[in-house]
């Protein structure tokens, strides 16, 4: 980062701190000293999909949300609940600064939430997921939600 005062190329970073979408530093020219602040863009990493073809897909969010709207059609789950979950997942491949996520981990974090929200969306989804489909996990599922029925019936 150029100084401003006397155009030296180099300054070190005295002080980062995280701002709304910017990082504010400050800086000490190496030459003569003078301290500034820069607002640095954080560009938000580009987040790539691994599907179980081993192609790649640019994260879509709004595909996401549309994949949910399927397994929740004329089930009791509100809009905000299946933003709810997208937002999750965005945030949780955020958080851990991933920029590469498998598609299955994808869909376990749907399930996952969708389990505590509406049974039958969970099914739903998990049936139309492609891991699911081998019986031995999908019976298991349905056993471990007659449990989970009998035991938590109120949420
Ligand atoms: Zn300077």
């Amino acid at each position: 980062m150029k100084c401003p005062f006397c155009g030296y190329y180099d300054s070190k970073v005295i002080d980062s701190r995280p701002t709304e979408d910017k990082i504010r530093r400050r800086r000490e020219c190496i030459q003569c000293g003078s301290r500034f602040t820069t607002y640095e863009a954080v560009e938000a990493p580009l987040l790539m999909v691994e599907k179980r073809s081993g192609d790649f897909e640019q994260f879509d969010k709004s595909k996401l949300i549309k994949g949910i709207y399927t397994a929740i059609k004329k089930r009791p789950v509100t809009r905000e609940q299946v933003e709810g979950i997208a937002d999750y997942v965005e945030n949780y491949c955020a958080d851990h600064l991933k920029t590469v996520v498998r598609s299955k981990e994808i869909g376990e974090m749907v399930l996952d939430r969708l389990r505590g929200i509406d049974p039958i969306s969970y099914i739903r989804f998990a049936s139309v997921y492609e891991d699911f489909t081998d019986t031995a996990s999908f019976v298991a599922i349905i056993s471990d939600m007659e449990n989970k029925d009998h035991t938590e019936e109120e949420t």
